[in-house]
């Protein structure tokens, strides 16, 4: 017997019709390219919408059609995400970080029929535009008619300009009412591993995933909140971000493509940001800058941190220094992205000194709604002792089934486990912890060291910027981890002096085999390590 409870969708226009109708108060405010501000409520945000979506229509697209955006943090963006996705079609995010073959690629592969691009990508769209031509039938500058630039598109590609388009157009729209599994964005991987692949959202899932991050454990939004996601709308939907905010009713604050220390710093205390979400890079670049300014952040209570390990001492410095809570969470665009966070339980919260920063390193909890898991050789599912080190995998129901253009379930195993590439240990309290990508880690004799974990060892010593531990083949043990290092401005390394800060934190045979001292290390387009160029370059280092 099914209960007799209404079967509404759940649908991403009725995120922003209920921020329309219920949080009037809260705006969004957004730094613009030139570094001005813009300021408007959800109501707005909802009628521009739907006007967009009445564009998007006499431009000839029809629901599930894509489109491309090349866009930051800003309200226009936010519009294409309600506009695009609310009327049906397929909101698709392109990181303009990438190499313009790679943009191409995904635009192509993708078959965006339209590609909106803020002004500053003007000359990465002369670029890409010739590559492109099989499916993109305009570009659309994200501007008013007084700013458009000038390029020269190919044949039967349309230059056009949004504000022009807009005025042309009317609010008089309806939000269409369908199925919620229907396709609602699609983001591709950053490629790290090989091609990029597309990941496509759901409404659903887009819902569900986006309520899920809300929790005080979490999140933690509420309608007085004042959000600023760094993390930007082409990477994984800026965790949820543009989607949860409305939801709660707080304010989102958009900070455009001024990403530096000094910028969100005068942001954050202009508009009195309490909540933000981004890489631990960008934590580290603003924590720099407050260090050398000595200003404060005082309205700030929390920053959601993931997309990679995020360095003890950065998490310790925001809350002894800045009393700001960092909350370390864990996902992957093929989980929407955030799947586990680290929760504050009673037991932890009593826990002192390195026993609490090492709970802190942790990477969480599973979110409700998310299983996971960690098996070892043939699948076998391994015990949550905080010990054993296995494959981590994932379920749920804002968890990737398939990769686009393939087919459903094909890209999880018979029971709906998605294998994340990442290995992880689990702790009896059910906090998961990465210790690598499934092919960083270092195999020395057959035992599994961590490079994470080296790595954020070498990170606390203070002459050190940045560091990456990668393994290099051994004649003796297979692979042993050798360690990159950046030295701080104006610091010099001694290559000895560094191992002594592994002393009594790691056992004698994980400590690395060699240092080198670089200039700058390799950076993939989402501000990861790009350790597959290192290994290139330096995986014979030991055997030479
Ligand atoms: P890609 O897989 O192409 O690099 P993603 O942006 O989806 O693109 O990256 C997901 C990966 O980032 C995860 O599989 C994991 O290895 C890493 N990651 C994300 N958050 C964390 C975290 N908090 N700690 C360690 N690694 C993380």
């Amino acid at each position: 017997m099914f209960g007799l409870m209404q079967d509404r969708q759940l649908l991403i226009s009725g995120v922003i019709r209920h921020a329309a109708r219920n949080h009037a108060h809260a705006e969004i405010v957004s730094k613009n390219v030139d570094g001005s501000i813009h300021r408007y409520g959800y109501r707005d945000l909802e009628a521009r919408a739907r006007r967009l979506a009445r564009v998007l229509a006499r431009l000839g697209l029809t629901p599930e059609d894509r489109c491309g955006t090349l866009a930051w943090n800003g309200y226009r963006h936010l519009e294409l995400y309600y506009g695009v996705s609310g009327g049906g079609l397929i909101c698709h995010t392109i990181n303009p970080r990438l190499a313009p073959e790679d943009i191409a690629y995904i635009v192509n592969d993708a078959g965006d029929k339209i590609v909106f691009a803020d002004i500053t990508f003007a000359p990465l769209l002369a670029i890409v535009a010739p590559m492109v031509t099989a499916s993109v039938r305009a570009i659309v500058f994200l501007c008013t008619p007084a700013e458009m630039p000038s390029l020269d598109l190919p044949p039967g590609m349309d230059l056009l300009c949004y504000e022009s388009l807009m005025d042309g157009s009317d609010e008089d729209y309806a939000w269409p009412e369908f199925d919620e599994r229907t396709a609602a964005s699609l983001c591709y991987t950053s490629g790290t591993t090989g091609r990029p692949k597309g990941v496509l959202y759901s409404h659903r899932s887009t819902i569900l995933h986006a309520m899920s991050t809300m929790p005080a454990d979490v999140f933690g939004l509420s309608a007085r909140d004042r959000v600023m996601p760094v993390v930007p709308m082409f990477h994984v939907n800026a965790w949820g971000c543009p989607y949860a905010v409305p939801m709660a009713g707080g304010t989102l604050i958009m900070p455009g493509r001024h990403l530096d220390g000094t910028s969100l710093t005068a942001l954050i205390n202009q508009e009195g940001v309490t909540m933000s979400a981004g890489v631990p890079t960008i934590w580290m670049g603003l924590l720099n800058h407050l260090r050398a300014s000595g200003e404060r952040i005082d309205s700030v209570r929390r920053l959601g941190v993931g997309g990679s390990a995020c360095p003890r001492v950065i998490m310790q410095a925001f809350q002894e220094e800045y009393g700001v809570t960092i909350v370390h969470a864990w996902g992957m665009s093929e989980t929407s992205p955030v799947a586990s966070a680290n929760m504050m339980t009673p037991d932890s919260l009593a826990l002192e000194g390195e026993t609490y920063w090492r709970m802190r390193d942790k990477q969480g909890q599973a979110l409700f709604g998310v299983e996971m898991k960690i098996v070892g050789d043939g699948g076998v599912e391994l015990p949550w002792d905080g010990v054993a080190q296995g494959d981590l995998l994932v379920r749920g129901p804002w968890i990737a089934s398939a990769y686009w253009g393939h087919a459903p379930g094909s890209a999880c195993d018979d029971d709906g486990w998605f294998a994340t590439g990442d290995v992880s240990t689990i702790d009896p309290d059910g906090r998961m912890e990465i210790t690598d990508r499934s092919k960083d880690v270092i195999k020395s004799g057959g035992e599994w060291i961590s490079s994470i974990t080296l790595e954020n060892i070498a990170v606390s010593h203070p002459d050190v910027q940045e560091a990456a531990i990668i393994a290099a083949h051994h004649p003796k043990w297979d692979e042993r981890p050798l360690l990159l290092v950046v030295p701080r401005k104006g610091h010099d390394i001694v290559p000895e002096e560094i191992l002594k800060i592994y002393d009594g934190k790691v056992a004698k045979w994980w400590l690395p085999d060699a240092v080198i001292v670089v200039d700058e290390l390799p950076h993939t387009a989402t501000g990861k390590l790009h350790k597959l160029s290192l290994r290139q370059m330096y995986r014979n280092y030991l055997v030479s």
